[in-house]
């Protein structure tokens, strides 16, 4: 087997040099355990934090450790009752191509609901992300302005999606045009701006006529900078994530802290964090309306795939600066 441990803890932006390629014999299931293979590993931007020791909601993966990570993995041998070989389950076998489990946490996957690759995807981690954030803390109305960054990628073409099925105008902003034409032209949201346009905030003004009741938040940066005064009274603003600052290596002094939060109280702004996992209650009604919405082509999904394990590096290096177009997977091995 092959597996991908962290070799360093990054300084700023990730390094080839700071993740390790490892070979180690694949390991026999004892009583009561499964091995698993890996078919397709999930890249999400929160392994960042998960490379760093600062303080994060999560524990950190230990120097020499194998890089964590969802994964969509064949059963390929087993001791435990409630597992066959052949199941498909999703896991978090990690940046590995096999991996032994108890049991515990291993959630099969309905292949009628869609490809497997979908239960990282679509109908999994980020989809989930999507549904929450805009319902449970955005909560658009009919009419309503949604703004979403990272529109082309797995949680934000989501995000924008929904809104348009909630009635509300859907505009995204992502990284070129490219991506900012499939958003429109495939996604079917209202417009879609280029985060790198010198003019954000002119753009952004003139896609929201009537300003912005909900901002799901994933970047940060100079895009929060140009959304914040296009704010409507009353606006909820679900921090979902930061990636403009996930490679940051000091916390910046809160520079407009002081108008934030008088627009805060004269607007009655909402800003809520939140951890996908924080509804994990939601998850039955989130299957229920994703996988009909995807099955109506109501929803569309992009995959962005590299083959082979020992691509995922440099694939995880790229989706933190948009090279990847679509929900980033690594195929690791066959179906
Ligand atoms: P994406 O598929 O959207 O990939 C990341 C994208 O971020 C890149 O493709 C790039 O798109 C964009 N990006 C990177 N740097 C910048 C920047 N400086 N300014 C603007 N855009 C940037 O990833 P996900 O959909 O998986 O994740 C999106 C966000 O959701 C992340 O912040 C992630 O951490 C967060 N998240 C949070 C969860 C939670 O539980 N709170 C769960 C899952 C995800 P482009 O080319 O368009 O710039």
């Amino acid at each position: 087997g092959k597996r991908i441990i962290l070799a360093a803890r990054p300084v700023g932006e990730p390094q080839s040099s700071d993740f390790r390629l490892e070979e180690f014999a694949v390991p026999t299931p004892g009583a009561g355990e499964v091995l698993l293979r890996t078919i397709w590993l999930s890249l999400d931007p929160y392994m960042r934090g998960r490379m760093s020791d600062g303080p994060s909601y999560a524990a950190p993966v230990p120097v020499g450790g194998v890089m964590e990570a969802g994964t969509v993995c064949e059963v390929a041998a087993s001791n435990n009752p409630n597992f066959a070989k052949g199941d498909i389950v999703l896991s978090r076998a990690g940046w590995q191509t096999h991996a032994i489990s108890d049991g515990k946490g291993l959630a099969k996957v309905d292949p009628k609901l869609g490809p497997i690759s979908t239960s990282v995807g679509v109908l999994g981690m980020p989809g989930m992300t999507a549904y929450t954030g805009l319902l449970d803390i955005g909560k658009p109305q009919e009419g309503e302005t949604v703004v979403v960054a990272g529109a082309s990628g797995a949680v934000g073409s989501a995000v924008g999606q929904i809104a348009k099925i909630k009635g509300a105008r859907a505009v995204g902003i992502a990284g070129g045009k490219d991506k900012c034409d499939y958003v429109v032209k495939e996604l079917g949201f209202d417009a879609c701006i280029d985060h790198r346009d010198p003019d954000l905030a002119a753009k952004l003004k003139d896609a929201c006529p009537k300003g912005i009741d909900v901002y799901f938040e994933n970047v940060g940066g100079a895009v929060f900078e140009a959304v914040f005064p296009q704010l409507n009274p009353f606006a909820r603003v679900p921090v979902c994530g930061l990636i403009a600052h996930y490679n940051d290596t000091v916390v910046k002094p809160p520079k407009w802290a002081s108008s934030l939060m008088r627009a805060t109280l004269t607007k009655r702004l909402t800003f809520r964090g939140f951890i996908v996992s924080d509804f994990a209650s939601r998850h039955g009604d989130f299957l229920r309306d994703m996988s009909s919405w995807v099955r109506d082509g109501k929803v569309k999904y992009k995959e962005f795939v590299t083959e082979g394990l020992e691509s995922a590096p440099d694939a995880f290096m790229g989706l933190l600066k948009g090279a990847n177009f679509g929900k980033q997977l690594v195929r690791v091995g066959p179906d």
